[in-house]
């Protein structure tokens, strides 16, 4: 239930940021999901929309998701490749002296509201 844990924290977040602003309604949320996040999306979805029928502000909202792509950083010869692809192991030069630098993260991007 890792998704569900995500997904009542990102309501709580839009609902803040509805509060504040006097905004009674938010009628479409989209998320920027790195490629290797924790999260599923599909199950995520699934999630959200059990979870959003118990928010005032959100009871009709749409959840629009972006993927994005991961990308690791190679120290020995300083290039980017694709993590999904590659891992840990850079392709230029075969050394895994590497870090990611995106694609594990989950962020509001946009929100919509009436
Ligand atoms: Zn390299």
């Amino acid at each position: 239930m890792h998704e569900l844990g995500i997904v009542f924290h990102l309501i709580k977040q839009i609902e803040d940021v509805a509060k504040e602003n006097k905004i009674e309604k938010v009628t479409e949320v989209t998320l920027e999901v790195g490629e290797v996040s924790t999260i599923e999306p599909k199950y995520f979805k699934e999630c959200y929309e059990w979870a959003k029928k118990r928010s005032e502000y959100m009871k009709e909202c749409k959840l629009n998701m972006v993927i994005v792509e991961a990308i690791s950083f190679c120290r020995k010869c300083e290039q980017t490749y694709s993590t999904t692809k590659y891992a840990k192991v850079c392709p230029h030069c075969g050394s895994d002296d590497t870090y990611l630098v995106s694609g594990d993260q989950v962020i509001i991007k946009n929100i919509q509201v009436v």
